[in-house]
C-alpha cells in the first residue's frame, strides 16, 4: 500500500513525497503474499479497485523495465451448492457492469482447466480469464523504481516513533533519526497500523490474524500456469507454484494474533506453525486434490495479516486529525487491490475527495468504539472465517455485537426482536411473533423470515407500525455562522426550517451526493440534523472540513442523546391522538413541519415524514424519556393493529415507494438530477451552494443516466441491488437496492440506466427491459415513478 501510494502520488504531480520503512521494503505481510488478484467481487467499489490493480500490474513492467511477476492466468471459481453457484452467478453477473470477463463453464471444460480437480461433487464453475497474480516484492520494486524515476525518496530502517500535531492538523513525523515537517501522512504500516494511528488519537480498526499456506514438494503433474482455484465451500485456494501447489485457506475458525507477542524487530519473519489448526482444511485440500495425499509438503507458511470488523479495508482521510490519511487493514485482499486503492487514496490527499465512491472502504464508517482491543480480538477472526462465506444477504456477524443498544432495547428484545448490527448499533430486523421465534435461516431467495416480515410491511401499509430508528445519525450545528454555512452546504433552502422538516443534499463540487439528511431549525442559530445510521461520522467530517477560519460553527454528535420512534401507516394520527392533546390534522400538523408536542408523560419533538411513504411521524425523544414514550403508544396501540416493525420492512416499504437511500440509489458520484432529486434543490435561493455550478452545467447539458424503478414479476427473482439491466438485449446500467415488495407482491427494485444514446422516453416507451439475477435474465417493468 505504501509503494502504491507513493508511485501514484509522484505520477499525480507531487514531488516532495518520502516512504519511510521501519526495516526493509516489504518485510512486513507483503513478501510472503500468495499474491492472487481475483476481479470477481461481491461490491462495486472493490471490484473497481481491482479492476484498476490489473489495468496497472499489466502495464507496470513496460513502463518501468522492472519485471513484476504478473501472470494472467485466470481464475476458476467452483460450487460444490446451490447458494455457492448463486453467489458465483452473481459475481458474474456484476462482472458484467463492469466489462470484466467472466463466464460461467461447463464441468467438462473446468477439468480441462485444472486436470488434477475432483469435479464430481461439483455443481457449476465460473471462469474468469482476465485475473492473474503477481510477485508480491516484484510488483514493490516496479513500483518503487517508478516512483523514484520521478523523484521518490525513500528511507529504510527509519521506523517512525511519533508524530507532531498542531491545531488539529499533522505538522511532522519524527523516526528515531530525524523530524519530518509534512503536512500528509499516510498510514500503510499493515498490522502495525493501529498502533502508529494511536500516537495522535486516531481510531483504525484492525487487528492482526494469523494465515495461512502451504507450499507442497514438485508435481509432474503440474503444468504451470493453472488458474487460480478458488473451492470456497472448502475455504481453500489452490495455484501451482514453483513446481507443485500452493494452497491457502480462509479457515472456519481464524486466530488472532496479538501484536504485544512479536518481537520488535519482526521483518521477513513468520509465525511458528500449527498442524492442528490447519488440519481439517488439509483433508479439504485432498478431497479436491487427490494426488496431494501422495505428495509432500515442503512448507507451512504461518504470516501475519490485518482484518477489520467487516472485511473491507480502512482508506482516506482519518476523521480525526487533519492531513493524517489511512491506507491498512487489508482483510488479505492488499496485492489485488493495492494498485487501485493507492491510486483511489493518491488522488484523494491531492483532490481532497476521491474520484470514486469508496464509501465501502472509507474510514469514516466506524466509530471508535469499535476500534477497542476486545472488540478486535473477538471479531478479526471472524472476518478471516468469513472472508469466503457465501454472500447471502442479511448475514450478521456473531462476535463484538451488543456494542451500543438503544434506550428501546430491552423492550425490543423481550417483544420478539431478531436484531442486526450496523456501525456498532444493534437494530430490530423483525420481530418474532409471540413464542415463534423463526431461525433466521440465510438465503439468496425467499429467506425463513419472509412471512414476518409480510405481516410488518403490510401493517404499515394497512395500520400502523412502530420502528425503533434511536440510532439515526443526529447532528447538532450551531453557532453565529451555522446557517450561512447551511445554505452554503445543502442543495435546498433552510431559511424556513424553523417551522419545516427540510430534506437536502450536501454536495460535492462535481453535484454528487456526500449526504442526504433531514434538518430541523430548534432555536436560534441551532440546527438539528437527522441522517443515516452508518453516516454520522462522515457528515460532521464534511461539514467541519468545509467551515471557514472566519466562521464561528461547533458541530456535535447527538446520536445517544436522542432516540428516534417512527410511527407510519393510516392508523398513525388516530395512535397518536390518545396519547396526546396536540393537534396531528393535516393542518394542524401539515406533511413536512416539526414542533414540539406532549405524548404521553413525556415532550417529544414531532416531525411529521415517515421514510415508508405513509401518513406518519418522527418522534425525536431526549433518551431518558424513550421508555415512557414507547410504553404509552403501545398501550394506546393494540386495537389499532399497531405492531413493532423491523429494518427488512423498512427497506422494503422504502425501496416499494422509490425512496433514495444514501450509498445506494445516491452517493459521492450521483447527482440530485440524475437521482430524480431536483424538487430538494433550489436554484434560485439567494445563496449559492456547493455543487450548484456543476449541476447548472448537467442541467444545460442533460444527464447521461437516470435512476428508474423495476419490477419483476416472476416468483423466482429476488433481487438484492448489484444486478445487471438490460434493454433490447444491450447492458443499460445495474440496480442499486432491490427488495421482494409485499405489496406489490414481487420483486421490485431501483437502478441506473444510462440514456445517453437512446432517449430515455424511447426506452421507456419500448419496453423490453430485462434484470439479470445470478446470470438468469427476467423481463422487468421500468418506470420513472414508484410502482
Ligand atoms: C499467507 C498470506 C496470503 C495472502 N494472499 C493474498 C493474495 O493472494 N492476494 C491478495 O491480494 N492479498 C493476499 N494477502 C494479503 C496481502 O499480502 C496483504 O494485504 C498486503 O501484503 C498488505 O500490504 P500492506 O502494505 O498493507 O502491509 P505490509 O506489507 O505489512 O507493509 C507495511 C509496512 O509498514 C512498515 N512499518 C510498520 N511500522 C512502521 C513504522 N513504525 N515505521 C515505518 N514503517 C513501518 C512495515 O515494516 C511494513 O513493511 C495474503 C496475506 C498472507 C499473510
Amino acid at each position: 500500500m505504501g509503494c502504491s501510494t507513493a508511485y501514484h502520488l509522484m505520477k499525480n504531480g507531487c514531488r516532495d513525497v518520502v516512504l519511510l520503512e521501519r526495516a526493509k521494503l516489504t518485510s512486513g505481510t507483503t513478501w510472503h503474499s500468495a499474491a492472487q488478484v481475483r476481479q470477481l467481487r461481491s461490491n462495486e467499489s472493490i471490484t473497481k479497485l481491482v479492476q484498476n490493480s490489473v489495468e496497472l500490474y499489466s502495464t507496470l513492467e513496460d513502463e518501468t523495465g522492472q519485471a513484476t511477476g504478473w501472470k494472467q492466468s485466470g481464475s476458476l471459481s467452483i460450487a460444490t451448492n446451490p447458494d455457492r453457484l448463486t453467489h458465483i452467478r452473481r459475481q458474474v453477473s456484476l462482472s458484467k457492469a463492469f466489462r470484466i470477463d467472466a463466464e460461467e463453464i461447463s464441468l467438462k471444460e473446468a477439468a480441462e482447466k485444472w486436470p488434477l480437480m475432483r469435479t464430481d461433487d461439483l455443481i457449476g464453475a465460473v471462469y474468469s480469464p482476465s485475473d492473474g497474480r503477481v510477485g508480491p516484492s516484484d510488483i514493490c520494486a516496479a513500483l518503487i523504481k517508478g516512483a523514484k524515476s520521478k523523484g521518490l525518496q525513500v528511507f529504510e530502517d527509519t521506523p517512525v516513533t511519533g508524530i507532531r500535531t498542531e491545531n488539529g492538523r499533522v505538522a511532522s513525523v519524527q523516526t528515531t533519526q530525524n523530524e519530518i515537517t509534512c503536512e500528509t501522512i499516510v498510514n500503510c504500516a499493515g498490522i502495525w497500523g493501529r498502533n502508529i494511528a494511536a500516537m495522535i488519537g486516531v481510531s483504525a480498526p484492525l487487528h492482526a490474524c494469523e494465515h495461512f499456506y502451504l507450499l507442497t514438494e514438485q508435481m509432474d503433474s503440474v503444468n504451470s500456469p493453472l488458474p487460480t482455484l478458488s473451492d470456497h465451500d472448502g475455504h481453500l485456494y489452490l495455484r501451482d507454484e514453483g513446481g507443485g501447489l500452493l494452497v491457502g485457506c480462509f479457515e472456519p475458525k481464524g486466530k488472532a494474533l496479538n501484536l504485544a507477542q512479536i518481537p520488535e524487530d519482526f521483518a521477513f519473519d513468520l509465525l511458528p506453525e500449527d498442524w492442528n489448526h490447519i488440519e481439517p482444511i488439509l483433508t479439504n485440500a485432498i478431497h479436491r486434490i487427490p494426488e496431494l495425499e501422495k505428495t509432500g509438503v515442503k512448507m507451512l507458511l504461518n504470516g501475519p495479516e490485518s482484518f477489520t470488523p467487516d472485511d473491507h479495508f480502512l482508506l482516506g482521510e482519518s476523521p480525526e486529525i487533519r492531513g493524517f490519511y489511512l491506507g491498512c487493514g487489508m482483510c488479505s485482499v492488499g496485492i489485488a487491490c493495492g494498485g487501485g486503492a493507492g491510486r483511489a487514496l493518491a488522488e484523494w490527499i491531492i483532490d481532497g475527495e476521491p474520484s470514486m465512491d469508496l464509501w465501502p472502504v472509507d474510514i469514516r464508517r466506524f466509530v471508535p468504539i469499535q476500534n477497542t482491543l476486545k472488540t478486535l480480538r473477538e471479531r478479526s477472526p471472524e472476518t478471516l472465517s468469513l472472508h469466503y462465506a457465501v454472500s447471502f444477504p442479511g448475514r450478521q456477524r456473531q462476535t463484538a455485537r451488543n456494542l451500543r443498544l438503544s434506550p428501546l432495547h430491552h423492550r425490543l428484545e423481550s417483544a420478539g426482536a431478531e436484531f442486526a448490527e450496523r456501525t456498532g448499533w444493534e437494530r430490530p430486523r423483525w420481530f418474532n411473533p409471540d413464542g415463534r421465534k423463526i431461525v433466521p435461516v440465510l438465503s439468496f431467495e425467499k429467506p425463513g423470515w419472509h412471512s414476518i416480515h409480510a405481516e410488518e410491511h403490510r401493517s404499515a401499509r394497512e395500520a400502523v407500525v412502530l420502528f425503533d430508528q434511536s440510532t439515526f445519525g443526529k447532528l447538532l450545528v450551531q453557532g453565529r455562522d451555522a446557517e450561512s454555512l447551511l445554505q452554503r452546504l445543502c442543495a435546498n433552502d433552510i431559511s424556513k426550517a424553523d417551522h419545516r422538516v427540510i430534506y437536502s443534499g450536501m454536495l460535492n463540487q462535481r453535484g454528487g451526493y456526500e449526504s442526504d439528511l433531514t434538518l430541523m431549525r430548534i432555536d436560534n442559530g441551532i440546527y438539528f440534523l437527522v441522517t443515516g445510521t452508518g453516516q454520522p461520522v462522515r457528515d460532521r467530517d464534511w461539514i467541519c472540513k468545509n467551515i471557514s477560519q472566519e466562521e464561528n460553527v461547533t458541530v456535535t454528535d447527538m446520536t445517544g442523546a436522542f432516540a428516534v420512534i417512527s410511527i407510519a401507516g393510516p392508523n398513525s394520527r388516530q395512535l397518536l391522538n390518545r396519547v396526546s392533546s396536540d393537534d396531528f390534522t393535516n393542518s394542524g400538523f401539515p406533511y413536512y413541519t416539526h414542533r414540539i408536542v406532549e405524548i404521553g408523560p413525556a415532550i417529544v419533538r414531532a416531525a411529521r415524514l415517515s421514510y415508508v411513504g405513509e401518513l406518519g411521524w418522527e418522534l425525536y425523544i431526549p433518551s431518558e424519556s424513550a421508555l415512557p414514550v414507547f410504553d404509552a403508544l403501545r398501550e394506546a396501540g393494540d386495537d389499532l393493529g399497531l405492531k413493532l416493525a423491523g429494518i427488512e420492512a423498512l427497506s422494503s416499504l422504502r425501496i416499494e415507494r422509490g425512496y433514495r437511500a444514501w450509498g445506494h440509489e445516491i452517493g459521492p458520484g450521483e447527482t440530485p438530477l440524475e437521482a430524480g432529486l431536483e424538487f430538494a434543490v433550489d436554484f434560485e435561493k439567494p445563496f449559492t451552494f456547493l455543487g450548484k455550478e456543476a449541476l447548472l452545467q448537467q442541467k444545460n447539458k442533460g444527464i447521461s443516466r437516470r435512476l428508474v424503478m423495476l419490477t419483476v414479476k416472476d416468483s423466482k427473482a429476488f433481487p438484492q441491488g448489484g444486478e445487471p439491466i438490460w434493454w433490447n438485449k444491450s447492458l443499460v446500467g445495474y440496480t442499486t437496492s432491490g427488495t421482494f415488495g409485499h405489496t406489490l407482491d414481487c420483486g421490485v427494485m431501483m437502478g441506473y440506466i444510462s440514456c445517453v444514446d437512446t432517449k430515455l422516453k424511447t426506452m421507456l416507451e419500448t419496453g423490453f427491459f430485462e434484470v439479470e439475477i445470478a446470470c438468469h435474465n427476467f423481463p422487468a417493468h421500468v418506470s420513472l415513478n414508484a410502482p
